[in-house]
């Protein structure tokens, strides 16, 4: 087996296509070694070599050894050196790189090659003896840390201690005897702490190197960022073996990291930081405070310092040029590495940039515009989940803030909500439809599902990387992470902060662009859609071939979809319309009544409500088809809770309380969800359905009278098992439509359709279709139901399941393709042979999941329908699936 792939020095084994092999980095230098870019030689070892360690047992698989041999005997051809010579001595950096960028894995080894003679022999080459022990006291160090595993503080205290003695406060006054006298003292210092002599032959060095970036795979860091983001361990790390070139060889040396497009905004400039006379380590670490690379950014910034384009323009346009070549290349901003060695430009790295959603979403539309890149891999090139971050309202410029403490802005998007600190609660107060900020010390695994429940999350611990940061912004939930002096009392459930308490119940807002948590509901603004986002979403409505539609019953939430680009309602849901105010007593009045005459009565006073709704809904959503669905939760739902509810029907039946207890007593039932709820209302209640049917038929006609335009409604009958009960509905409901014509000379437009939500209708599609002239997969319950798995509760356990592999995802968020899909599948096929025309859409919360939605594409189904916020993002992945 090839276990190693030499790069540099003219030539290149590898290549970028190669980087399940050679790890995004190695793959990426080999790459530019390709293309003839200044890349210091090297080679890899490959992520099967890693796989083949840890298969073995942890053994050098082999034929490794000679590989490597060959391959640093090559470099020291190469480089005109030779790995451990006194006189010329090759060092080199160790680095890992695994397919994926992967935080937690160790990072990099410099120098390594130094002992003692080497070092000497550095110090005689460059004509730089402190340069020489600066390097070696930092192998030292750094060695010492990643591959010894010794603490590193006990270097720094020698460091400061030798500062203090001696009266010095930067590193800089150190002179290079100082350094010797340093790297004396450490290497004294680790022989202690190991028992042995800090290793000075150079292959032992490069061995341990190796040994410790196959070991960081599986350390606990790692492995937590693998499950976090679903990378599986069988990927294996490769490990990059390169010559050392040094930006601390004096003032004409530099090292820095750029990007050639601003990874924050996608604005087209190149975007960066340098440090003169420095090693790599040197920027990452804010020891010193780098410089900007372009004189624009500098002065942008108000920055003193020289920028790079100042201070050295020769490097500086090579640089330039390189990136462009680099863009043009791989067709998408590059995130970069490089180090000056007395005037020489050296590439270190290259790779795709990760850049925030308004930035992919720039970059994308300009690299279109700009014809580096096509309209359709623009589209590719959006991840439409991170598209969620624009979408969400931001706090209105105007409103007064009210600060309460300053985190670290871990996930965009503003939210407002009541606090509350425990996952589960957050979980039930959302059931009940309020709208909750879940605020933690920090979160674990644990609290999924009250981050899902939640419109926005807080943590008093935790960095941008913490449990709560990344699975935030994963689930495009805003989020605050680590702001510190909120003093949280699970027990009490409140906070403090500055003198002040906030309770559970009390609003708050959080802003995740800046990191504020703010006292109160914060007004906010909605986002905008113009400029990239409108041209993005023109191409994606070019190239999909599905329909979007919306879940939305409240003429703003139509409205709101509407701009967002909904071609129609896919699911209005009538029963939240019964909550209202207005009606909630005449609902009630309705369910108590003890006979059809009381119902009616009762009816009567909701029809012309209804009818509103539906005048106002059809008003905005003109032409565009709007599936209506009848009631379909169990009656129980709409029971009164309070005392004085109970006295308000009391009064208007003039039934007592006590009668009217005892027929919502009779309401209650062992298992709501598979209850008297659905078509099974319309079954015994039928004049509840024909009320329903009458709103929208004469609301539908008032429109048309009004406006001149026929709006088109879809009447939707919810969890059908049996075509007989649709057919028995579907007689009703078209004796409705002809009595509204008869009295109001204007015949309605509609048509009678199902919603597919149990196993049953889907098995039986074919009967069902000869009744219905459309179908919308109902996955909520569909899955619920083929699962026989709660959609309300299962949210206790479904985190074990997934811990345990059993499910990969969240059914209720990802639709499960094989089962659940298999039934929307069959109903598809088979509800389609017995009505060739038959309109197929799905309505469950799957319709706004990007795979749900590539799913429902290979399907065939014709629309899909999604909450308004996610309709931008259903264009985007309807678009995707399509090309
Ligand atoms: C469904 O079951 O998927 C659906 C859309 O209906 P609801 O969520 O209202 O039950
Ligand atoms: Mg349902």
């Amino acid at each position: 087996t090839k276990w190693v792939y030499a790069f540099g020095g003219g030539d290149s084994e590898g290549e970028a296509s190669m980087r399940e092999l050679l790890g995004g980095k190695g793959a990426n230098l080999a790459e530019m070694a390709k293309l003839g870019l200044p890349v210091p030689p090297g080679f890899t070892i490959t992520t099967s070599a890693c796989n083949a360690y840890y298969d073995g047992g942890k053994q050098w698989p082999g034929g490794l050894n000679e590989q490597v041999e060959t391959a640093l005997a090559k470099l020291e051809g190469v480089t005109g050196k030779a790995f451990g010579d006194p006189k010329n001595p090759l060092l080199v950096s160790v680095r890992s790189g695994a397919r994926a960028s992967m935080p937690g894995m160790m990072d990099t080894v410099l120098n390594l090659g130094l002992n003692d003679e080497t070092a000497e022999g550095l110090a005689q080459l460059s004509g730089d003896r402190r340069f020489a022990y600066d390097s070696y006291r930092r192998f030292i160090q750094m060695y010492s840390d990643v591959v010894l595993d010794l603490d590193h503080s006990m270097f720094e205290e020698i460091l400061e201690t030798f500062k203090e003695e001696n009266d010095f406060t930067l590193d800089t006054e150190l002179s290079a005897e100082d350094w010797e006298e340093i790297v004396r003292d450490y290497k004294a210092a680790a022989a202690k702490a190991l028992g042995r002599e800090f290793p000075s032959d150079p292959r032992e060095q490069l061995w341990g190197a190796i040994g410790a970036v196959f070991a960081s795979w599986m350390n606990d860091r790692a492995r937590t960022y693998r499950r976090l983001h679903d990378i599986p361990a069988s990927w294996g790390t490769a490990v990059n073996v390169q010559a050392m070139v040094f930006g601390n060889m004096g003032e004409t040396s530099a090292t820095g990291v750029a990007f050639t497009r601003d990874p924050s905004t996608g604005e087209n400039a190149f975007y960066g930081e340098f440090l003169v006379n420095a090693q790599g380590e040197d920027v990452v670490a804010g020891i010193r405070t780098p410089q900007c690379l372009t004189q624009e950014m500098r002065e942008k910034m108000g920055d003193k310092a020289p920028s790079m384009q100042e201070a050295m323009p020769d490097s500086y346009n090579e640089l330039a040029e390189v990136f462009s070549r680099l863009e043009r290349h791989y067709r998408d901003m590059q995130d970069i590495e490089f180090t000056v060695e007395r005037g020489r430009l050296w590439m270190l790295q290259t790779r795709n940039g990760k850049r925030t959603a308004k930035a992919a979403l720039k970059i994308a539309v300009d690299m279109a515009k700009e014809g580096l890149i096509s309209e359709e891999e623009a589209i590719l090139r959006v991840d439409p989940a991170q598209l969620d971050q624009l979408l969400h309202p931001m706090i209105d410029d105007s409103a007064t803030r009210d600060v309460l403490a300053t985190g670290l802005p871990a996930s965009p998007g503003a939210a407002a909500g009541v606090v509350v600190f425990d996952s589960d609660e957050a979980e039930t107060m959302a059931g009940h439809g309020e709208k909750v900020i879940l605020v933690r010390i920090e979160t674990s695994p644990e609290d999924i599902h009250g981050m899902h429940a939640a419109q926005g999350i807080v943590t008093a611990r935790g960095g941008m990387t913490s449990h709560a940061a990344v699975v935030a912004r994963g689930m495009g939930r805003p989020c605050v992470s680590g702001a510190g002096s909120i003093k949280i009392s699970y027990a009490d459930k409140s906070f403090t902060v500055g003198g002040r308490t906030v309770r559970q119940g009390d609003f708050i807002t959080i802003d995740g662009a800046t990191g504020e948590v703010l006292m109160g509901a914060v007004p906010m603004i909605k986002p905008e859609l113009t400029g990239d986002f409108a041209a993005l979403m023109v191409w994606a409505d070019k190239a999909r071939r599905m329909k979007v539609r919306t879940n939305a019953e409240t003429p703003a939430d139509v409205q709101t979809a509407k701009e967002f680009g909904a071609e129609g309602i896919g699911l209005c849901r009538t029963e939240h319309m019964f909550f209202d105010a207005d009606r909630i007593a005449a609902v009630r009045e309705m369910i108590l009544s003890e006979d059809r005459a009381g119902r009616v009565a009762a009816l009567a006073k909701i029809l012309p409500m209804q009818r509103q709704d539906f005048e106002e809904i059809f008003t905005i959503m003109e032409e565009r088809p709007c599936t209506i669905r009848l009631l379909d939760p169990p009656l129980h739902e709409f029971l009164p809770h309070t005392e004085e509810d109970v006295d308000a029907v009391s009064k208007a039946t003039g039934l007592s309380a006590r009668a009217l207890m005892e027929r919502a007593a009779g309401l209650s039932e062992t298992n709501p969800m598979l209850g008297h709820r659905g078509c099974r209302l319309g079954i015994t209640y039928p004049e509840i359905y024909e009320m329903q049917a009458r709103a929208i038929f004469e609301a539908q006609v008032n429109v048309q009278k009004k406006t001149g335009v026929r709006p088109v409604a879809e009447v939707m009958i919810p969890l059908v098992a049996m075509a007989k009960e649709l057919s028995i509905l579907k007689a009703r409901i078209e004796g409705v439509a002809k009595a509204v014509e008869k009295e109001s000379g204007t015949a309605p437009v509609y048509v009678i359709g199902t919603m597919i939500e149990l196993p049953r209708a889907a098995l039986r599609a074919d009967e069902i279709a000869a009744e219905a002239e459309f179908f919308s997969f109902g996955t909520n319950d569909l899955t619920q139901t083929t699962f026989g798995l709660s959609r309300d509760d299962a949210g206790k356990f479904l985190g074990d399941y997934i811990e345990a592999g059993i499910f990969e995802k969240d059914p209720f968020v990802t639709l499960d393709q094989s089962g659940v899909g298999d039934l929307v599948r069959i109903a598809a096929e088979r509800g389609r042979s017995a009505r060739p025309g038959l309109k197929l859409g799905i309505c469950g919360e799957h319709g706004g999941d990007p795979a749900s939605i590539a799913f429902c594409d290979s399907v065939g189904l014709d629309y899909v329908s999604c909450s308004p916020y996610r309709v931008p993002i259903a264009r985007l992945a309807a678009a995707q699936s399509a090309l």
